[in-house]
Formats: C-alpha cells, structure tokens, sequence
C-alpha cells in the first residue's frame, strides 16, 4: 500500500479507493436490476438512488470540504461512476452534477460558491442540467442562436436549447447563451457567456421544458426561453468567454463518461460469463465453444485497456496536468469497448438477451449513448487528428 502522506491531498491511496469502491457497491445493491427495470418502463427519474448517493456524500465528491462537500478528486469520481455501472445501475443522474459544478468551482464568484455549493453537496438543491446543445448548431457549439442580452439588473433569455437532460428533476442550470453575435473579425469561441440559472424561479416565467422520449431512460428534453429575464448576478465569470469555461470542464466530462463505460463494460463481461458458463446446448457450456468465448475475452481485454488511459487521464487531471489528448482518448476507447461487450452479452445471451428481465437489452441500449453524447466519436477523433497529429482541421 501507498504511502498516503506521499499522495496529493485530494488521492486516495489503494485501502481507501476500495472502500469507496466497496461502499457505492454496498449502496447500489438496495437498487437491483427490478428498480431500473420499473423506471425503464415508465421513463421516470431514479430519485430514490440520487437522493441515497447524495445521503452517502458521493454527489459532494468533487465539491472542497469547505463547501460541505470531501473535496477529493476527478480519480475518486469516476470510482464511483465506474462502480455505479458495474453494478448494473445508470449514473445519468449523477454524473451531470459532477462535471457542471466544475464550472461554478472553477469561475463562479465566491458569493455564488457560497450561495449554492453547500445546497449542493447537503442534496438540498440539484445541480444537473447542463444546457449546451441547439436544435440548429449542433455540435457546433459557436453558432448557437440562444441569446441574452443585459438591460440593467436582468438577462433576457431568449431561444431553445435541445437534449437538456434532468431540467424537469434539476432546480439549477448551467446555459450558454451568446451575449454578442458571431461576427467577422471575432473569434467564433467569443461573445458566449455561462449562466447559474435557478429554474424554479423561471418555470412559466418565460421558460418552458418539454420532454422528449428516447429509445433509453434519460428524462431529456427540449427548453424554450421566451423572454426569460434572470438576475445580472446569475453570469459565471466575466462575459464573453463562456465558451471557455464550458471547454475546461470538457476533460472531466470525458473522463467520466469514459469510467462509465468502463463500468458498463465489466457489467456485460461479468454477466455474459457467466451465462456462458451456466447455458449448456448441445450438451456442453455455451462457453466451451471458443466461438462464444473468445468475443468475451476480447471486450475484456477492451474493457482493462480502455481503464488504464481512464485512469492515467483521471490521474493527469488531478495533478493539474494538461489531458486533452488522454481524455479524449479514454473516452473514445472506453466508448467502444462498451459497445463492444454490450453486443458480445447480447449474442452470449442468444433470445433471451432480448428479454427484459435479465437486464441485457436494457443496458444495451443505455451504454450506446456513448458514442453520441455527450460527444460524438467523430468529434473526438478530430480533436485527435488536428490537435495531437496535426493534421489540417476538417471543419
Ligand atoms: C440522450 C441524450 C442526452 C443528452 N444530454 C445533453 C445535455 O444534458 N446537455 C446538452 O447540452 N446536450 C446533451 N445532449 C446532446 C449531445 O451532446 C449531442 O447529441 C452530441 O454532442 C451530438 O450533437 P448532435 O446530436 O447535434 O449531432 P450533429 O452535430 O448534428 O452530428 C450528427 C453526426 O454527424 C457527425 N458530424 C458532425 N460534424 C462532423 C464533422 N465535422 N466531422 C465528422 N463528423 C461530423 C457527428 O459525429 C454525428 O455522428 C444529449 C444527447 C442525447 C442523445
């Protein structure tokens, strides 16, 4: 074992990793696979599971103790997320927090830590939607259309945002709006700004939210701002370089979904082994047959690759390290290795990985979001090619 006072103040050394680990997958077996299951079918919000990791202080992970929060690092979350996932469990609803609330830490003002942090890490408020996405811009994030403009004390808010997941279950936003036009002669990444929007106040004030049903349970959905005036107090930082702080908070983002899939990935090795193990057709395991076995130990090895850039990038950030490229990198290989051991659990489960009660069509679905959001892996392989090969930028 490490020894700790070697450690950086916000690592853990391997004991206390493991407790951790232990504790989320103590608290995660309260929520078996018939919880999501029933959430699944009805599309609703697992706010019995937030409300318990909050209790257990695992939301509060990444916010400093002063605030109320344990102050550790990026590392220790994406422990947690990746368990969350390994259990069988979706951290959807966690994992949003984690990485907004960098934005608030890293650029809010101290009033604005001290207003909101605290309320944050108790579960007394929630911090969850991240409104980033336009119906038009896509992921070009510099030609959102959403604006707002100052007029004394107040925002008006005016546009749509898209795919703004959890608004219906988060009190507080995080939202980019431009603040100036795109124009010539500026740069694209200039003239956005970021918001800390408290939308209980908002709602039917000039801010509505409509749901949009996906093929997962993900309580996404689409905002329009109408008018919508907020306090001159809700801007975080100074005006205009938004996009800026948005783009810092994008490594974690990746990292964490990275571990996500990670936790994913073991899930379905774990469960299609065991099944291979179980299932005897032509009087012998399923897994005897290399044909079936080899697709498993594959996704595994996928899966320990894919942990160790996870875990270097974590561990980069924490240091205070530049991580763009393992970020990116984790989360592209992290993405895929999902994915691939979701379709390798599917097929070792032959039909019976279609039904629902084994769980495998479910996380199926909800693990092949990864190569989309929050990131799609054509972007990260631009990032790759133009930033770390210096290939000519494609668009
Ligand atoms: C369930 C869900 C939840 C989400 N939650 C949130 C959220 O909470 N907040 C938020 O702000 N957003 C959220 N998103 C949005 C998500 O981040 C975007 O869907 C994602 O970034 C892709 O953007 P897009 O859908 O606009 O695709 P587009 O930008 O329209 O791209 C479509 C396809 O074209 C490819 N493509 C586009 N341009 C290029 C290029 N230059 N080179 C190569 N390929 C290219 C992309 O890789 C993609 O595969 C969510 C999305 C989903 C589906």
């Amino acid at each position: 074992m490490s020894d700790p006072a070697a450690l950086p103040p916000h690592r853990l050394d391997e004991a206390a990793s493991e407790q951790i680990r232990q504790a989320v997958r103590s608290l995660c077996a309260r929520f078996p696979g018939e919880y999501w299951r029933a959430l699944d079918r009805e599309r609703a919000y697992p706010t019995a599971f937030v409300e318990a990791m909050t209790e257990a202080g695992h939301l509060g992970v990444l916010i400093p103790e002063a605030f109320g929060g344990s102050g550790l690092g990026l590392t220790t979350a994406a422990m947690i997320l990746e368990e969350v996932h390994a259990c069988g469990a979706n951290a959807a609803a966690l994992h949003a927090q984690m990485y907004t609330m960098g934005t608030v830490l890293r650029h809010g003002s101290a009033e604005q830590k001290t207003q909101w942090l605290p309320k944050i890490a108790s579960g007394e408020v929630r911090l969850q939607a991240f409104g980033v996405t336009e119906p038009t811009a896509g992921t070009d994030t510099t030609s959102i259309r959403t604006t707002a403009t100052r007029k004394g004390d107040v925002y008006v808010i005016n546009g749509q945002k898209v795919w703004t997941s959890r608004a219906e279950h988060s009190d507080l936003m995080v939202l980019l709006a431009r603040t100036s036009p795109k124009t010539e002669g500026q740069k694209k990444a200039d003239g956005m700004s970021v918001f800390l929007l408290d939308m209980r106040l908002a709602l039917g004030k000039g801010l509505t939210i409509k749901p949009i049903r996906t093929m997962l349970n993900h309580a996404t959905t689409e905002i329009f701002f109408d008018n919508l005036e907020i306090p001159a107090d809700c801007l975080i930082g100074e005006e205009g370089k938004g996009f800026r702080y948005i783009l810092d908070g994008m490594n974690a983002e990746r990292i964490l979904i990275a571990s996500e899939c990670i936790g994913d990935g073991r899930w379905f090795v774990d469960k299609a082994t065991a099944y291979a193990k179980d299932r005897v057709v032509f009087g012998r395991p399923i897994g005897q047959n290399q044909g079936v076995a080899f697709p498993i130990a594959r996704a595994h090895a996928q899966g320990r690759a894919a942990k160790l850039m996870t875990y270097h990038a974590a561990e980069l950030y924490d240091a205070g390290k530049p991580c763009a490229e393992e970020a990116n990198t984790a989360k592209l290989l992290a993405s895929e290795a999902s994915w691939q051991a979701a379709d390798t659990c599917l097929q070792t489960f032959g039909g019976f990985g279609f039904a629902e009660e084994y769980d495998v069509e479910r996380k199926f679905r909800e693990t092949r979001l990864y190569q989309v959001a929050p990131i799609s892996t054509n972007l990260i392989l631009a990032y790759l090619s133009e930033h770390v090969l210096g290939l000519p930028r494609s668009y």
